[in-house]
């Protein structure tokens, strides 16, 4: 307050030696405080498109209504271009995630489905065609270490493609889902019976080949498809 009293005088001083008008009003800038530095941004890239996405939320934490409309345009439905709203509690679990694998990109699948494209993969009720639902995965980063991590969140359904290279992500109101497909990319789901199973029998599983352990089981055909951008091998970013 002292400061700011001080700071008055002195205008009045100049202003009667003959300073221009103008220079009595006292910038604004000598009492705000210091700039909160900008989050850092998490980096979004669709495979389909080879286009980015840079996703900052602003000073207060959230993510303002341009920032939710070019994130909509971005996630657009990829078969039909069409537009539909994303869902912010979506984007900011989506940041959170970025956040939490050191900002590696997000290698994103499928953002918003249109409901005929949702309905011809055979899910007529897929949270993707509200704009609720993501399936990604995190350049650089095992996909089951990224289902681990986003199903700690509340409220959510995850869903873990072991085939197809990404984990699905959706936000809704009620009790978290969980389900494993083992589809391979462009087939109808597979889900299984047993997902926590699934996982379990998976987590124990050595990350490398192990020697004279038995194959990947039958229910899992191992198909991959080398034709799709989504099952290149990830390389870990340097920065
Ligand atoms: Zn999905």
């Amino acid at each position: 307050m002292l400061a700011a009293v001080s700071q008055v005088t002195v205008v009045s001083v100049k202003a009667d030696l003959g300073v221009a008008p103008e220079a009595r009003v006292a910038p604004k800038k000598a009492t705000a405080g210091p700039r909160r530095p900008l989050a850092p941004a998490a980096e979004l890239v669709a495979l389909n498109r080879r286009e980015s996405f840079t996703l900052r939320p602003g000073p207060q934490g959230g993510f303002g209504k341009q920032t939710m409309h070019a994130l909509a345009r971005f996630l657009r439905c990829h078969h039909t271009q069409r537009v539909h709203a994303i869902s912010e509690r979506l984007a900011r679990l989506l940041y959170e995630t970025a956040a939490h694998f050191d900002y590696h990109p997000l290698e994103v699948v499928a953002g918003y489905r249109a409901p005929r494209v949702a309905k011809q993969k055979g899910n007529p009720r897929s949270p993707h065609k509200r704009g609720v639902a993501c399936d990604f995965r995190v350049a650089g980063v095992g996909n089951e270490v990224v289902r681990d991590y986003v199903r700690h969140f509340p409220r959510v359904g995850v869903g873990f493609y072991p085939n197809s290279g990404f984990v699905h992500l959706d936000v809704r109101d009620g009790a978290s889902a969980f389900w494993v497909d083992y589809s391979a990319p462009g087939e109808r789901a597979k889900y299984s019976p047993t997902p926590e199973e699934d996982v379990r029998r998976f987590a124990q599983e050595p990350d490398t080949q192990p020697e004279g352990d038995d194959p990947p089981s039958a229910e899992d055909p191992g198909v991959i498809a080398p034709n799709l951008p989504a099952l290149v091998p990830i390389t870990p970013r340097e920065e």
